[in-house]
């Protein structure tokens, strides 16, 4: 990144100054298509995975020239900038259950793609929340037998769990650069060659093959690019040691009376626990953290200092108690042994002040 802010030729220009940065940007799309079994033709820079959701749901899609899509099937525990359905009217959008345990439904998804006209299907590989992985190899054989596509938003799996886009079969997917260590704002929505049918969803100059015009973020690329390559590089180490931390975690958050696990039946992202103790919201956790010096999540949407409950653990069945309680702690590649333990002994300290202010007779159960 720091080279590319030194290069000030524009990508497009064919100066030795733009072609430099084009460099940049290609090599880094080489780098993304390789993490994910893509072809790099097939990758398009975006600012982050919100946008490349929002481009990837467009009605009329094709897959192999077959019929065009004309109704967009989302599962109820996506990110909201897939809820949001791109560019599909909302009439012509449905929402696909899950089970109690975070997984998509999917002899529901059978009926639902069943109906005509065929239906783009949008399901996150892993949930944002809870962690629980998504079946998305079993999905994409459902989809496209009822002649579908599939987009995947493999946002939170990307750089934790292998994720290869020909041997899931999905059609199109979503990643975004600060999810896997590079910089905010940029992103990716990668295709296979089997689609047609993209529109553009910002018009303007030619750049990324007409699919997404603006001046390339050439350091942000470029940093994608890196964080891509380190990412995948040591993909099953990094995932062992996180899975070991976080059984270590979730052992010692267990000690703790009445607390659970949501989606612990279930696979799940090595590096996710989302924890709730009945009775105990949310931010009050949250800030007991922070005030320990230790950053977690609510799994629940927080928009204008308010709280929200989760739509995912709604999703789930959660009550709306339990939909505020959701902790999540989320380790990386570089937390330690010591982390879970300092983090384990702030947690100590939190729960016995707070579970002396629960009142056992008001108590929702999951
Ligand atoms: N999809 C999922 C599952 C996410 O977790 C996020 C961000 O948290 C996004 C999409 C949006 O990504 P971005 O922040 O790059 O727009």
């Amino acid at each position: 990144m720091a080279a590319a802010w030194d290069l000030s030729g524009n990508p497009s220009s064919v100066h030795a100054e733009g072609r430099a940065s084009r460099k940049m940007v290609e090599d880094a799309r080489v780098a993304v298509a390789a993490a994910l079994g893509a072809d790099a033709r097939h990758v398009i820079f975006t600012s982050g995975a919100t946008e490349a959701n929002s481009l990837a749901l467009t009605p009329r899609l094709q897959r192999n020239s077959g019929l065009p899509v004309n109704r967009l099937i989302v599962a109820t525990i996506e990110h909201a900038s897939v809820l949001a359905g791109g560019r599909f009217r909302r009439d012509a959008i449905e929402t696909l259950d899950v089970t109690k345990s975070g997984v998509a439904d999917l002899d529901r998804l059978r009926d639902m793609v069943a109906a005509s006209p065929p239906a783009l299907v949008s399901v996150m590989s892993a949930n944002n929340e809870t962690g629980a992985l998504q079946p998305v190899t079993e999905i994409a054989d459902i989809v496209h037998r009822a002649g579908g596509l599939l987009h995947v938003d493999a946002v939170q799996s990307f750089g934790k769990t292998s994720f290869d886009i020909k041997e899931v079969q999905a059609d199109l997917i979503s990643v975004s650069a600060h999810k896997i260590g590079g910089p905010k704002g940029t992103g990716a929505l990668v295709l296979t060659g089997a689609v047609s049918g993209l529109e553009a969803s910002i018009r303007g100059g030619g750049q990324e093959l007409g699919r997404r015009a603006g001046t390339e973020n050439v350091p942000g690329i470029a940093g994608f690019g890196a964080a891509a390559k380190a990412a995948t590089t040591s993909l099953d180490d990094a995932r062992n040691r996180m899975e070991n931390l976080r059984i270590r975690l979730e052992t010692g958050l267990r000690q703790t009376p009445g607390l659970f696990v949501f989606c612990e039946n279930v696979p799940r992202l090595p590096n996710t626990t989302l924890f709730a103790v009945p009775g105990m919201k949310a931010e009050t956790v949250v800030i007991g953290f922070d005030l320990e010096g230790i950053a977690v999540s609510s799994g629940s949407a927080c928009s204008s200092g308010k709280v929200q409950p989760s739509h995912v653990l709604q999703a789930m069945g959660a009550g709306p108690g339990l939909a505020k309680g959701g902790v999540r702690l989320s380790l990386g590649c570089s937390t330690t042994e010591a982390d879970i333990d300092r983090c384990l002994e702030a947690w100590r300290k939190l729960a016995s002040a707070l579970l002396k202010e629960n009142d056992e007779t008001q108590l929702e159960r999951f």
